[in-house]
């Protein structure tokens, strides 16, 4: 009878496993390409998940966007110079969030690089070299250390006329963290969030098999160079192939080291895996103004944090618990 029973119940296990669907949607958002995968039980309450996934970036959107004026985001930056801005507790932990990993990277990753945007327009074009001082007015508007938070009233102050804050380098990362939330709230045991290649997943995949991601070689975009599973992890790369411009034929990336005010160089790629896409994306970014030897060896000492960076020579590196797939 006991046979019997456990029998009946690895067959319903069996049949449920089975008769679960993948279901899958692409779809613009924040200027980027997005895909949601969930495993659910129909294609309806597949479509139902995507749906309020969707609908919970849009209102992320809302807060982080530096291009939508009404953004709590744009009126800290429309205020800077002028007076403290009150924010939600949810963006106002967002940058207490962002300060922490700018102590942690020494300023690599700074979401008051911002005011750099007036400098540096990163559309594929070619342009002539900006002018230094315009680069070093952008510099002196630089700095985490002069963002002002005030815990008690929920409020962030830019002193400086020209300062700005931007989530470029963190709120892909972060939507996907929260889109993830949402639908394990949801009951969806298994997906994945990929936020224009800022991706987090969980559970597996419909047949059992584990998510895999393959990194791209950035060197020759046709081909994957290694393969890895995702389980209940995310994972960002950062790259310079989209945005950049051409300088004397020259490419320089969308990364600005906050120090200098210019985009940083050496690094073609780097790959962050960690529990969270916010950190792993804040990292990403980091990394590429750290370069890899300091970058690396920071990701060394993190715990359940590893990296792959590919540099401009087109080396691949690797922090120490990495295993390179390169066969498959
Ligand atoms: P990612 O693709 O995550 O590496 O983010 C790159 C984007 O982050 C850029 O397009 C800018 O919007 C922004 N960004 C550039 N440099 C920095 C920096 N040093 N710290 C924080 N954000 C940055
Ligand atoms: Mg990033």
């Amino acid at each position: 009878m006991k046979r019997y029973l456990l029998n009946f119940l690895f067959l319903f296990f069996f049949v449920s496993m089975q008769s679960q669907e993948l279901v899958r949607k692409s779809f613009e958002k924040m200027g980027s390409l997005f895909e949601i995968s969930v495993v659910a039980d129909n294609l309806e309450q597949g479509n139902q998940a995507i749906l309020k996934g969707i609908a919970e970036i849009e209102r992320i959107e809302k807060l982080i966007s530096s291009w939508d004026k009404d953004s709590e985001t744009s009126k800290i930056n429309l205020m800077a110079g002028i007076r403290y801005v009150v924010v939600s507790d949810e963006l106002f932990n967002l940058i207490k969030r962002s300060v922490l990993i700018s102590e942690l990277t020494n300023g690599a990753f700074d979401i008051s690089y911002a005011s750099a945007d007036k400098v540096w327009e990163f559309r594929g074009q070619s342009i002539r070299m900006p002018d230094s001082v315009s680069v070093a007015e952008s510099v002196a508007n630089i700095g985490y250390k002069k963002v002002i938070l005030d815990e008690n009233k929920k409020s962030v102050f830019l002193p400086r006329k020209g300062m700005k804050i931007g989530f470029g380098a963190i709120g892909k990362g972060y939507a996907a963290d929260k889109v993830r939330e949402l639908l394990e709230r949801e009951g969806i045991s298994a997906g994945l969030v990929n936020a224009s290649g800022d991706m987090t997943a969980w559970g597996t995949q419909n047949n059992g098999d584990p998510w895999s991601i393959g990194i791209i070689n950035p060197l020759d975009k046709t081909k994957v160079f290694s393969w890895f599973p995702l389980q209940h992890q995310a994972v960002v790369t950062s790259g310079d192939y989209e945005r950049f411009v051409l300088i004397d034929s020259v490419r320089y990336g969308h990364i600005i080291n906050p120090k200098t005010g210019y985009p940083s160089k050496g690094i073609l790629s780097t790959t962050v895996f960690a529990p969270k896409a916010e950190i792993a994306d804040a990292l990403s970014t980091a990394i590429f103004v750290m370069g890899h030897e300091v970058g690396l060896h920071l990701i060394n000492q993190l715990p359940n944090i590893e990296a792959l960076v590919i540099t401009d020579k087109g080396k691949v590196l690797t922090s120490n618990n990495i295993k390179l797939d390169e066969d498959k």
